[in-house]
Formats: structure tokens, C-alpha cells, sequence
């Protein structure tokens, strides 16, 4: 049996419709794990799921906007009936928004807040009353950025609430403990996926800059090699962390970044 074994394992993702949920959950599948898509967007979970299936991998889509603990519960709750448990959570759906904060909508600080954060709140609060039963435990990994360490201008919410994953990922280690469960955040760089080709061109206006000047000075000029974060880049981390048996990690985060921000 190899280390950091999944098999049979049941694994929730958010926003694994596309981009970097999506690779988590197609390598958590490969790895043996029971995949649940969860995302608002059912065209986008429902083709992941094809996709996991004709590979021969164990998946269901449930529809949750992870802003809404109704959709979340009743996620969760499929998901138990479906295949038995919960064992991982990867909290991951999230959107961008851009603008400077003088220029900013309460209304957009308000939304972003309320996916990434509260997103994460109900979703943790939903699988940690699965996983405390008979201290069964499990892994709840969250996805930040090198956004939840630094900081870039026209980014206030996204950066708020990046660095807010870290206090909710330590409380999560501390309290989960005692039921083994265990808790970390990945802190992706720049991974190119629809979030961040929406960016491009966004940035470039607000910049005043080209869209190559964007892709190579802003998102890419502080990486050791000029390179994208891929996605499996982030996907093997996820990896990692959900079949780390012991308790030695939890409460962690890690950057993979390639080199943007080093710490
Ligand atoms: P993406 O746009 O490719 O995928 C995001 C998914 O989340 C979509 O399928 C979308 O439908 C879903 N989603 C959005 N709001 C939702 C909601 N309220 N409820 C349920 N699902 C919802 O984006 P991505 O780049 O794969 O981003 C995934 C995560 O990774 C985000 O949290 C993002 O902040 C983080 N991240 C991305 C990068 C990057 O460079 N792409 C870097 C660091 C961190």
C-alpha cells in the first residue's frame, strides 16, 4: 500500500466544475477516493463527473451554493447516503473580483466575503458533524492563495478573505483534534484557469498594461522560473495533505508558488 493512501476514502470538493477542484478531484479519483462535484454549476459538475466515471472512478454531482447552508446540508447529506461518510473536504470554490478599494461596492466586498468564507464556514461545519461521529475524523483542506500571505492592489476582499482561511484552518486543527480531524490550507500562485483568464484582460485595463505585460510582470515576474502553478501542481499537494495519517501537519499551510513567495 502506497503513503498518503485515499482508496475508498469519500471526498468532497467544492467548485470541482472546473479549474483547480476539478484536478483535485480527478487525482483524488485516480487515487482511489469516491468523488462528490460539488458546485453551483451543473453543467460543469455534471461533465467532471462524466468524465471521472469514463475513467473508471466512483463520482457524483450535487448542486450547492456554498453561501446557502441549505444546498450545503443537503450536499452533505447526499453525500452520506451516496456512499456512507465523509473522510476529506476540499473547500475550494471561489471567484475574483478586481477593483480598487476606493472604487469598491459593498455589495462586491459582501459577496466575496460570503463565498470564500462563509463558503468555507458552512462547509466545514457541515462535514465536522460527520466526521466527529465515533471520532472517525478526516482532512479538511482549504484553498487559499499566496493571497492569504501577501498582498496585491485591486484585490482587497479576495485578500481579506484568503488570509481569513488561515484563522479558520487553526481553529479547525485545534478543535478537530481531539475527533481526529485535521486541517490545512494550500496557497496556490497563479494557476491558469478561467478565474485568472478573466483577470487578464481586467488587469490590463485597470493597469493601463498589455496582456502579455500582465501575464509576465504581474503574475509571473516574482516566480523563480516564469511559469504557471498548474493545476496538478496544487492537486498533488491536496493529495498530501488528505492522506497525511498523523496530526504532525495540521493547522498548516503550504505555497506552492513556484517561488513567488517564499517564506
Ligand atoms: P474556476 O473559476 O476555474 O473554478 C471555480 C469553481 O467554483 C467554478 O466551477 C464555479 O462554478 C465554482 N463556484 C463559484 N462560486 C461558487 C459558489 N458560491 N458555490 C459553489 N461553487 C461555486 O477557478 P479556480 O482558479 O479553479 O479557483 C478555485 C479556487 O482556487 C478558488 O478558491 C480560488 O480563489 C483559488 N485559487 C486560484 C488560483 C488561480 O490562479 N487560479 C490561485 C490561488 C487560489
Amino acid at each position: 500500500m502506497s503513503r498518503f493512501n485515499i482508496e475508498n476514502k469519500v471526498a468532497i470538493v467544492t467548485g470541482a466544475g472546473s479549474g483547480i477542484g476539478e484536478g483535485i478531484a480527478k487525482t483524488y479519483s485516480q487515487a482511489g477516493a469516491k468523488v462528490v462535484i460539488a458546485d453551483m454549476n451543473q453543467a460543469g459538475a455534471d461533465r467532471v463527473v462524466n468524465e471521472i466515471k469514463q475513467a473508471g472512478g466512483e463520482a457524483i454531482a450535487v448542486m450547492m451554493d456554498v453561501t446557502n447552508e441549505d444546498q450545503v446540508n443537503a450536499g452533505v447529506a447526499k453525500t452520506v447516503s451516496t456512499f456512507g461518510g465523509v473522510d476529506i473536504l476540499v473547500s475550494n470554490a471561489g471567484i475574483q473580483h478586481i477593483d480598487a478599494v476606493d472604487e469598491l461596492d459593498l455589495a462586491n466586498w459582501q459577496k466575496m466575503l460570503a463565498i470564500h468564507q462563509t463558503g468555507a464556514f458552512l462547509t466545514t461545519k457541515a462535514c465536522l458533524k460527520e466526521m466527529y461521529k465515533n471520532n472517525k475524523g478526516g482532512s479538511i483542506i482549504y484553498m487559499g492563495s499566496v493571497h492569504s500571505k501577501e498582498a496585491s492592489k485591486l484585490k482587497a476582499p479576495y485578500v481579506t478573505s484568503k488570509h481569513g482561511l488561515l484563522g479558520l484552518c487553526r481553529v479547525v486543527a485545534k478543535e478537530g483534534a481531539e475527533h481526529n480531524v485535521r486541517a490545512n490550507v494550500i496557497c496556490p500562485g497563479f494557476v491558469r484557469t478561467p478565474l485568472v483568464d478573466k483577470q487578464i484582460p481586467e488587469q490590463a485595463k485597470t493597469l493601463g498594461i498589455s496582456e502579455q505585460e500582465v501575464i509576465k510582470k504581474v503574475m509571473l515576474g516574482e516566480t523563480v522560473d516564469g511559469e504557471f502553478t498548474t493545476i496538478q501542481d496544487v492537486a498533488d499537494v491536496a493529495l498530501f495533505f488528505a492522506g497525511f495519517e498523523t496530526k504532525a501537519l495540521t493547522g498548516q499551510s503550504l505555497i506552492v508558488s513556484h517561488g513567488w513567495f517564499i517564506e
